[in-house]
């Protein structure tokens, strides 16, 4: 998002792979981690907060049989449905009346017509139509079906078969932007506070955990003096696991725990509970930019329930 809004990247971009029609968001993919769950799910959530916007790339058409995705365009015999079929000229000798493609029409003494064995001088004086010929049942035919083949199973089917999937593009929204930058504004003033308490501060690091992983972290400040940290998050609206995922990390390190909500609500049943040890403090951001320990609970709003739920169900493929 911070990129987004600093147009060092001018938008998320799907790409299909060719081969198996995969679908991934390098973009994004690139500055998410596992924790963030589905990079899809992560789009389509801030897309529905309004922060991103979409627009339109391609449409994508999923198997029915085996879920592979990007099925291909294919014409199809209408006699018996194969798409082993070519384009071709079709001849017919006017005098006699008789149709056939032109290998009927040439032999090794030159242009004669099978039907009524007329001796002619080449294929242009027979009369010509484009047409198509299936190579399976030797049908010869004007108008070809509209079939789209699985590249992985090899089914072919009629279009509206398919499970039809939008792909799209997403672009920072006005909304987003602000909300990105109340978001860094929120940490720089986490990060002008610890300084002024002459604490040496990084920002968007990562913590070392006693497991070995490195943790990525909003806000790292020391006290090389006192031997005192500090972990810091910004959140615009934290939930009780944002809150004891930062909790374990500041427990782990033995630092102390600091989150900014933005909005000034947390999300939760019992936040106190989480904090035994005064290793936790909650800070509100006031509208006109000034940290307090004031914060309001909210409780969880059913997650089934909610449209970005629905909405990322659509997208999810069916089968059937
Ligand atoms: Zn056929
Ligand atoms: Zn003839
Ligand atoms: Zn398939």
């Amino acid at each position: 998002m911070t990129d987004l809004w600093e147009e060092s990247l001018d938008g998320i971009h799907p790409t299909v792979d060719i081969e198996t029609g995969k679908v991934t968001y390098p973009e994004a993919n690139a500055r998410l981690d596992d924790r963030d769950g589905s990079v899809f799910e992560v789009l389509e959530t801030l897309a529905e907060q309004g922060r991103l916007k979409r627009e339109f790339q391609e449409k994508q058409y999923i198997c029915p049989h085996c879920e592979t995705k990007g099925m291909q365009y294919t014409s199809a015999c209408p006699s018996c449905g194969s798409p082993e079929t070519i384009r071709t000229e079709q001849y017919r000798h006017t005098e006699c009346d008789h149709e056939g493609m032109q290998d009927q029409f040439v032999d090794d003494d030159g242009v004669v017509c099978p039907e009524c064995e007329m001796g002619l001088k080449s294929l242009e004086q027979l009369e010509s139509d484009a047409a198509n010929y299936c190579k399976d049942c030797d049908e010869i035919f004007e108008t070809e079906e509209h079939r789209l083949l699985c590249r992985n199973c090899y089914l072919v089917i009629q279009p509206k078969r398919a499970t039809e999937r939008i792909l799209y593009q997403y672009y920072l929204t006005d909304q987003g932007k602000k909300w990105v930058d109340e978001q860094l504004t929120a940490r720089q003033l986490v990060v002008e506070t610890l300084k002024d308490r002459t604490l040496r501060t990084e920002i968007d690091t990562t913590v070392t955990i006693s497991s070995g992983e490195e943790v990525p972290v909003h806000v790292y400040a020391r006290d090389n003096l006192l031997n005192d940290h500090i972990i810091a998050a910004v959140h615009e609206q934290p939930y009780e696991s944002d809150i004891s995922h930062l909790l374990t990390v500041a427990l782990d390190v033995d630092a102390h725990a600091m989150l900014v909500t933005t909005s000034g609500t947390v999300v939760g049943e019992d936040i106190d509970r989480l904090d035994t040890d005064d290793r936790l403090t909650i800070l509100e951001m006031t509208k006109d930019g000034a940290l307090q320990r004031e914060y309001e609970t909210v409780s969880d709003p059913d997650a089934h329930n909610s449209f970005v739920g629905r909405i990322t169900n659509i997208f999810k493929p069916q089968t059937g």
